[in-house]
C-alpha cells in the first residue's frame, strides 16, 4: 500500500488503521490466484475469516465437542457453555433484551423463512405484506409462498434512480390491511442503506408486524435492535467474518413467543406423548435437531474480533474503498453505477458498455481479482434497473485502496481490449 493510501485511512488524529496488521489475521488474503495475488472483493457475498475464527472452531472440536443440552458428561457441559455463550454475545452485540429472543438459524435465508411461515397462520385474504423493490430473494419469495398459502397479498415499495427506497411509494402502499412490513436495512446490490427506523415506526402505527432483513448491514455497522424497534431481524454469520451454516433471527419476545415452531423433532419440545407434545421454552422451541456448535463459537470469535477493532476507523476505510471506486469511474470508458445513493456501504455495482458482466467477472478472475457478477438473487431489482445483471466489487475494511486501483486498471484494459 502507497504512503498516501496509508495516509488516507488515517481518519482521527493519532489513529490509523493498522492494514497490514489486519491483512495478517486472514491468511486466505495471502493466496495467489491465477498466478496473482488475489484481490478479494466479493464481500457482500460471504467475507473471509480471521485466524481467530479459524482458532476458537479448531479448539473448540479438539477440547470441548459434544452435543448439546445433555448435560450427561463434562464435554456435554463444556459444549453447552460454549454454544450458550456465543447465543449472549450475539445478544450483546445486536443490544437484545434477552437471549430468550436470539434464535440460531442456518443463515439469512432461513431466519426469514421462519418468520414468514409463522406468521401464515396470522394472515387471511385482504392482508398485505408490503416488501420493497430492492429485496434478496430471500426476502420476497417466503413472503409469495405465504400469499399463496393464505390469500394475502405482496404489495411492493418503488425504488427510485438512485437506488434509495421511494418513501412516498412507501407512504401510499401502507395502511390498515398492512400486516407486515419486510426489508432490507441494506441492499445487497446497490448498497443502499434504507432509513429503516422511520419506516418501522411507521409501520407499527399501523399495526404491522416489522422485519428487517439485516444480512448486509451488520458487517458494516452497528446495529442496535431496541434503537430500531422492529419485530425481527435477521443476519448470516458468514458475510460478518464468522462461518457458513448458522445465522441468527432475532424476534421481539412478545411477537415470536406467539410464532409457531418451523420444524419438528429433538431439542425444540417440552414433552412428547403420541396424544399432544408441547413445545420447549424460547428460543430453543425454533431449534429442532443438533445444532450447528462449532459455527456458533466461531461467530462468537467473529464478533469479538470486529468488536475489537476501531468500528468509526474500520467505517471511514470503508468510506475511502468506495469514495476511491466513486472517483476512477471516470477511467473506464462507458461504466456505469447502480446505486448513487449519497448513505450506503462499500457495494459497488457496475456495468461497461459492450462487456457482459459474466465477462467481466471472468477476465478479472484472470487477474486474481475476485467479484460477483449475474443477478445477486434480484432479480426484480435488475429488471427495474433495465438490467439483467450487473458486476459487482463490494469492499471490506480487509481491502486496501491499492487493491481498488488494481480493480479499476483491470477493468480500463478490458474496455480496451474487448468492449
Ligand atoms: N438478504 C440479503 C440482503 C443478502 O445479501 C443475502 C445473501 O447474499 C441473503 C439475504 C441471504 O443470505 P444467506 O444466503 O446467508 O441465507
Amino acid at each position: 500500500m502507497t504512503d498516501a493510501a496509508q495516509a488516507a485511512r488515517a481518519t482521527a488524529p493519532g489513529r490509523v488503521l493498522d492494514i497490514d496488521r489486519i491483512r495478517a489475521d486472514f491468511p486466505i488474503l495471502a493466496e495467489k490466484i491465477n498466478g496473482k495475488p488475489l484481490v478479494y472483493l466479493d464481500n457482500a457475498a460471504s467475507a473471509q475469516k480471521p485466524i481467530a475464527v479459524l482458532d476458537a472452531m479448531d479448539h473448540y472440536y479438539r477440547t470441548s465437542h459434544s452435543n448439546v443440552h445433555r448435560g450427561a458428561h463434562t464435554l456435554g457441559d463444556r459444549a453447552t457453555t460454549a454454544y450458550e455463550g456465543a447465543r449472549e454475545t450475539v445478544r450483546a452485540f445486536i443490544n437484545a433484551g434477552s437471549t430468550r429472543e436470539i434464535v440460531w438459524t442456518r443463515g439469512t435465508t432461513e431466519a426469514l423463512n421462519i418468520v414468514a411461515s409463522g406468521l401464515a397462520k396470522e394472515l387471511k385474504s385482504g392482508d398485505e405484506i408490503l416488501v420493497s423493490h430492492m429485496e434478496h430473494h430471500a426476502n420476497i419469495v417466503p413472503w409469495q409462498m405465504v400469499c399463496e398459502r393464505t390469500g394475502a397479498k405482496l404489495r411492493v415499495i418503488d425504488v427510485n434512480d438512485r437506488g434509495e427506497l421511494d418513501q412516498d411509494s412507501f407512504e401510499q402502499q401502507l395502511n390498515d390491511r398492512t400486516r407486515v412490513l419486510s426489508v432490507a436495512h441494506v441492499s445487497n446490490v446497490l448498497g443502499t442503506i434504507n432509513p429503516v427506523r422511520d419506516m418501522i415506526a411507521k409501520a407499527r402505527a399501523h399495526g404491522a408486524i416489522t422485519v428487517l432483513d439485516g444480512a448486509q448491514a451488520v458487517p458494516h455497522m452497528k446495529v442496535d435492535v431496541r434503537e430500531l424497534d422492529c419485530d425481527f431481524y435477521a443476519f448470516s454469520s458468514h458475510k460478518l467474518l464468522g462461518p457458513t451454516g448458522i445465522g441468527v433471527l432475532y424476534g421481539r419476545e412478545a411477537v415470536l413467543k406467539d410464532l409457531p415452531p418451523y420444524q419438528g423433532g429433538g431439542e425444540m419440545i417440552e414433552r412428547v406423548t403420541f396424544e399432544k407434545t408441547t413445545w420447549a421454552d424460547l428460543p430453543h422451541k425454533f431449534e429442532a435437531g443438533t445444532p450447528a456448535i462449532a459455527e456458533a463459537v466461531g461467530l462468537k470469535a467473529a464478533i469479538e474480533y470486529m468488536e475489537g477493532l476501531d468500528r468509526e476507523l474500520i467505517e471511514a476505510a470503508e468510506k475511502a474503498l468506495l469514495e476511491r471506486a466513486r472517483e476512477l469511474v471516470h477511467t473506464v470508458p462507458g461504466m456505469t453505477i447502480m446505486g448513487t445513493a449519497a448513505h450506503k456501504v462499500p457495494v459497488f455495482s457496475f456495468q461497461i458498455a459492450g462487456l457482459h458482466s459474466s465477462d467481466i467477472g471472468t477476465l478479472l478472475d484472470q487477474q486474481g481479482i475476485a467479484i460477483r457478477t449475474g443477478n445477486h438473487c434480484a432479480m426484480p431489482l435488475m429488471a427495474r434497473f433495465g438490467e439483467s445483471g450487473s458486476a459487482r466489487a463490494s469492499f471490506a475494511f480487509y481491502n486496501t485502496l491499492d487493491e481498488v486501483d488494481q480493480l479499476f486498471s483491470a477493468l480500463a484494459k478490458l474496455q480496451r481490449l474487448f468492449a
